[in-house]
């Protein structure tokens, strides 16, 4: 899906009690099914800007229109349901339910949209590669197993966008790779939009479009 953004403003306040801009984008144009990678240094707003198009952080000012929705029109639990079913979200520190199995973890992200398939979590992990550890939970899974489940998960609803948050930041290199470049087919396959936040230069280097978050900055 398409994501255009217009005087986009965030700021938050210092313990000091200054107002301190984070996020300050005049215009943004993201075409459907775009892959980009979006670095800057750690405290650069990454994670702000992921979040502003997530609608969980809402802005001071401007907008943030997804494929014609302007998510500062919904109300919060419209914006919570829009998120459900158009947004898939992966995070550095994967965000597993521990006591349950990979395909419940799956399952259970189904739960939300309200449409629990199980031949096609079942299928989702296979595609990440985890066909033999369905049935295993986080913790007898290594951290870069961990992460796929997390991607299984992220495309249970079939979102049309996936905003990924430093998803390489806990796994070893080479698991990084891997999860990079899943993340990559997978949403060229299925048409997805891929926003992915990294500070990381060998995770910046496996995308041919990088913004440069003190250079979006307008
Ligand atoms: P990044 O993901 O690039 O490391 P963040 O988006 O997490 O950066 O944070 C950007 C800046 O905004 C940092 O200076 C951080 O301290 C500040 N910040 C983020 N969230 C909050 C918050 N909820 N309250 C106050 N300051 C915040
Ligand atoms: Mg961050």
């Amino acid at each position: 899906m398409a994501i255009t953004l217009e005087q986009l403003r965030k700021s938050y306040r210092t313990p000091e009690g200054a107002m301190h801009d984070v996020i300050r984008i005049r215009r943004l144009d993201i075409p459907d099914g775009a892959q980009w990678v979006i670095t800057g240094q750690s405290g650069s707003g990454k994670s702000t800007l992921l979040n502003l198009l997530g609608g969980i952080v809402t802005p001071d000012e401007g907008t943030v229109i997804i494929d014609g929705t302007n998510l500062g029109a919904l109300s919060e639990p419209a914006r919570d349901r829009f998120r459900a079913k158009h947004i898939g979200y992966v995070f550095q520190t994967f965000n597993l339910l521990q006591g349950f199995s990979a395909l419940e973890n799956v399952l259970l992200g189904m739960l939300f949209a309200g449409h629990v398939e199980k031949a096609r979590a079942a299928s989702l992990l296979e595609r990440v590669g985890l066909k033999e550890r369905m049935r295993y939970r986080p913790s007898e899974l290594s951290v870069g197993q961990q992460q796929r489940v997390a991607i299984a998960r992220a495309l249970a609803n079939r979102p049309s966008l996936i905003l990924a948050d430093e998803p390489t930041g806990n796994v070893d290199p080479a698991a990084g790779d891997t999860i990079v470049d899943l993340l990559k087919e997978i949403c060229r396959e299925g048409g997805q939009t891929l926003l992915l936040v990294t500070h990381q230069p060998q995770v910046v280097a496996r995308f041919p479009d990088v913004f440069d978050l003190s250079k979006l900055q307008n």
